[in-house]
């Protein structure tokens, strides 16, 4: 084939591809496809990546331009990142350029990248540390794995469900030890950032010699680039990342692991709204390797997957139901009935007492509420003003640590009045309680304890959520004060006590998928307490004391919590047993959003798409954020293959509705939130 014509994905908001001239004094050949390139678009440059290669294209001649350069530092894109990016672009109705670009490091993208600068030397590694001997349980699964992958090779999709401390970690570094002596390479998601130093000091412990690099968004540009191409060149034989990192190209990739699967944040919530747990799983069957996703508190998808007969994905259970140290327990988890018990600024006379105790111990205790803040909202109770946000329809949260009324929906901020706005007085005060809040009532309570205060606020950064970690493995702080970042994966030696406020509020809320949120956190926040000498306890405040959310709670019973809620949702036709998608569109009047998503509702494409429902157009719970009106409608189907045909051939079309200027819409596929 004589190449002229050179086929680029750009990373650009149109679905389709973009014809350039080959350059003359190169030849360009098929191993070439899967290289980044440089090409005028428009009046700028952009970096693209070669797709294919023709001997001839649909655009004329005259307005074909040459490429500027073809980019040879790096080996080509492989074939298998191309399928995997392909694979998302169609299910998440993507164009396949962004897809593709927005995988890539920023560096990677960038017409003018800086200068990399010499390569990660690591200092002299220590010895490998020894892997312990295994518990009976962990051997049981362990052999489970070995036998299937020696009936069967390749693709097997496995959920570790595992309690609190049953010792995951140490099936993932097994089954990445046995990955690495088969000459492959493996790759590790976690959920957060905050996550990974931990984790990537269990590994590079376990494994000093082998390239470990991580993957996140904290890291500087040019580390970024130099982790990424040690994954791409077959370097690096352990990638450890957040979600991004699941489109690391590797050519050796042997295991994928996603610690904590049923954790939101591996979904994506803007641009290409993907689930990373959902991609891996997709690049694993693609890949023909092992998956193991692991957790506590599975997600219910997942769960169902495992669980339920009449679902299509079959994935293998796995279970650790002990703790792996010998002789630790979980934590007795006890509810407080507030509706007899009077509170004192929101703590119970229980929860003051088992504080107290604990502090006379020298033992650490734990008190979670999932809101930061000092109070969710300031007011006048002598003319009714209250403080809202002017830009969303949502309350300004009080910050008293610095004095500060902010949005926690577009970020407005703004100083706390002496006085109502509205009518003077001087009285106005705040309402309900954040974390803030109760850290001044426990500091009153307890002035002799040092209290800790972990949420979004304190932990700003990722040195002060370590000095944080720090301050609290070193045994320094008595109490801690957190929303659910404290709840996610961490070892705290010293913690015996931990006291729930406010948990009821799930219970009801409108979005049916709060249940599972709630008692995946309260089971997470309740597994850092208690090890084998100090055991542990857990203290719930509820006025549902009967509720069997907490009831299996209290049991450790997530598999009968588990049942109830799919159960529920299978009556209900909600997911897994259905499959979603949801248009969103904002725009500066509500109407216009309203008026977008009835066009595309009346505008169902030919296809055959009786089983697609699709819903009324409705505004958002949080019906304007940053002076924009949000609305969306839902698409639902009992067929993801039917979900799918639908939105292909609907997407194409909503690009062509006619709609103002300033209104903006994007769809999403397997929405989490509502
Ligand atoms: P998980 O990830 O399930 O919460 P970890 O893997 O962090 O649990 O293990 C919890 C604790 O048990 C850790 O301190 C770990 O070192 C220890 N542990 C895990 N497996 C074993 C084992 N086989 N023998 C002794 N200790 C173990
Ligand atoms: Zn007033
Ligand atoms: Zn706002």
């Amino acid at each position: 084939m004589f190449v002229s014509i050179v086929r680029v994905a750009l990373g650009v908001p149109l679905r389709r591809l973009f014809d350039y001239r080959a350059p003359l004094d190169e030849t360009l050949t098929p191993e070439d496809i899967g290289r980044r390139v440089r090409v005028g678009f428009g009046t700028r440059s952009l970096i693209g990546v070669i797709v294919a290669l023709a001997d001839a294209s649909e655009i004329p001649d005259e307005q074909l331009k040459p490429v500027e350069t073809v980019l040879r530092d790096l080996p080509p894109l492989p074939a298998d990142w191309f399928r995997l990016t392909e694979f998302c672009a169609s299910y998440y109705q993507t164009p396949l350029g962004e897809v593709m670009l927005s995988t890539l490091p920023a560096a990677m993208r960038r017409v003018d990248p800086p200068k990399a600068r010499a390569a990660r030397r690591a200092p002299g590694q220590p010895a490998a540390q020894d892997a312990p001997a295994l518990t009976g349980e962990q051997r049981q699964v362990l052999e489970r794995v070995a036998a299937d992958t020696a009936d069967k090779p390749g693709f097997h999709a496995y959920l570790l469900h595992g309690v609190t401390g049953s010792g995951k970690t140490e099936i993932y570094l097994r089954l990445v030890e046995q990955t690495l002596t088969a000459g492959k390479s493996a790759l590790l998601l976690v959920p957060e950032i905050n996550l990974t130093p931990q984790l990537e000091a269990r590994v590079t412990a376990r494994f000093p010699d082998t390239g470990l690099v991580s993957l996140h968004s904290d890291l500087t540009d040019a580390t970024r680039t130099r982790n990424w191409k040690a994954a791409l060149e077959g370097r690096a034989r352990i990638v450890l990342g957040t979600r991004l990192a699941v489109f690391t190209p590797m050519p050796e990739l042997g295991l994928i692991v996603v610690d904590e699967e049923h954790d939101a944040s591996f979904k994506q919530q803007d641009g290409m709204r993907y689930s990373a747990r959902d991609v891996a799983v997709f690049r694993a069957r693609q890949r023909d390797i092992p998956i193991v996703l692991g957790s506590a508190t599975p997600s219910l998808e997942s769960w169902a997957n495992a669980t339920d007969p009449d679902t299509p994905a079959r994935y293998a259970l796995l279970e650790l139901r002990a703790r792996a140290v010998t002789g630790a327990r979980l934590p007795a988890v006890r509810r407080i009935d507030i509706r007899t018990e009077k509170l004192r600024d929101g703590f119970s006379g229980v929860l003051l007492q088992a504080i107290a105790q604990c502090l006379e111990r020298g033992e650490q205790s734990l008190i979670f509420l999932n809101r930061r803040g000092y109070a969710p909202v300031l007011a006048c109770a002598q003319c009714g003003w209250v403080s809202r946000c002017h830009r969303c329809a949502a309350n300004l949260v009080l910050h008293l640590a610095d004095g500060r009324l902010r949005c926690h929906h577009c970020g407005f901020e703004c100083r706390v009045p002496r006085a109502c706005p509205t009518c003077g007085n001087q009285d106005i005060q705040p309402f309900g309680r954040g974390t803030q809040r109760l850290e001044a009532v426990l500091t009153e309570r307890f002035p002799q304890a040092r209290i800790l205060r972990v949420d979004r606020d304190s932990a700003k950064s990722r040195k002060q959520w370590e000095s944080l970690l720090e301050r609290i493995h070193s045994g320094d702080a008595d109490i801690l004060v957190g929303t659910q970042m404290l709840a996610k994966g961490h070892d705290f030696p010293r913690l015996t006590l931990v006291g729930a406020l406010g948990a009821d509020a799930a219970l009801f809320a409108a979005d049916w998928r709060a249940p599972e949120r709630l008692f995946s956190q309260l089971m997470q926040v309740a597994g850092r307490a208690g090890r084998a000498d100090l055991p542990g306890e857990v203290l719930i405040q509820t006025q549902f004391p009967e509720h069997p959310l907490y009831a299996a709670l209290v049991r450790h019973d997530y598999p009968a919590f588990a049942a109830a809620q799919l159960a529920e949702r299978r009556h209900a036709g909600f997911p897994p047993y259905a499959y979603q998608a949801m248009l969103r569109a904002e725009a500066p009047q509500m109407a216009d959003a309203i008026a977008f998503l009835a066009t595309a509702r009346a505008w169902p494409p030919a296809v055959e798409h009786a089983s697609v429902t699709l819903y009324d157009p409705v505004p958002m719970r949080l019906a304007r954020r940053a002076n924009l009106e949000r609305a969306q409608l839902l698409v639902e189907s009992p067929s993801r293959r039917a979900l799918q045909a639908f939105l292909s051939a609907w997407n194409g079309r909503l690009a062509s509705i006619k709609a103002p200027s300033r209104l903006r819409w994007h769809l999403e596929v397997d929405p989490l939130e509502f």
